[in-house]
């Protein structure tokens, strides 16, 4: 590797420091340069979303509009979507089971540490008033 690639290969790993990315677990999965670029990406389409979620949320709770609900629920399926490219670049299986960012979402009041515990388990723990899960 020569010495540009090298320095090249530092700045990502800095950058991917200050997405909140597990650098060792970069390393341990080998990652290539195109897939660290990737995920780092792909959080910060993460965090439009959150963003974007958070405004609309504001704006449901004022008028309860289906319109808006229905917004909500397509940046819920854009979440999900995230997950699965996430899983695909960090050399994991893509698996619905795995997926943690769908209860993080701001819109969304399932109950997260239930959720949490049932990392890797089929059946999840829905809120029935939940905006994005929820039966309605
Ligand atoms: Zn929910």
């Amino acid at each position: 590797m020569g010495c540009r690639q090298m320095n090249e290969l530092a700045l990502l790993y800095e950058q991917a420091k200050k997405a909140g990315l597990n650098t060792r677990l970069i390393m341990e999965q080998g990652l290539d340069t195109n897939e660290i670029k990737n995920i780092i990406k792909l959080h910060e389409e993460l965090n439009n979303i959150f963003e974007q979620e958070e405004h609309l949320l504001d704006l449901y709770n004022e008028n309860q509009s289906e319109e808006i609900k229905k917004q909500l629920k397509e940046l819920s399926e854009e979440v999900k979507q995230i997950e699965f490219k996430l899983q695909k670049n960090w050399h994991f299986e893509q698996d619905e089971k795995y997926h943690t960012y769908w209860y993080q979402q701001p819109a969304c009041s399932c109950p997260k540490l239930d959720n949490m515990d049932r990392f890797g388990f089929e059946y999840k723990v829905y809120s029935r008033d939940c905006i994005l899960h929820g039966k309605e």
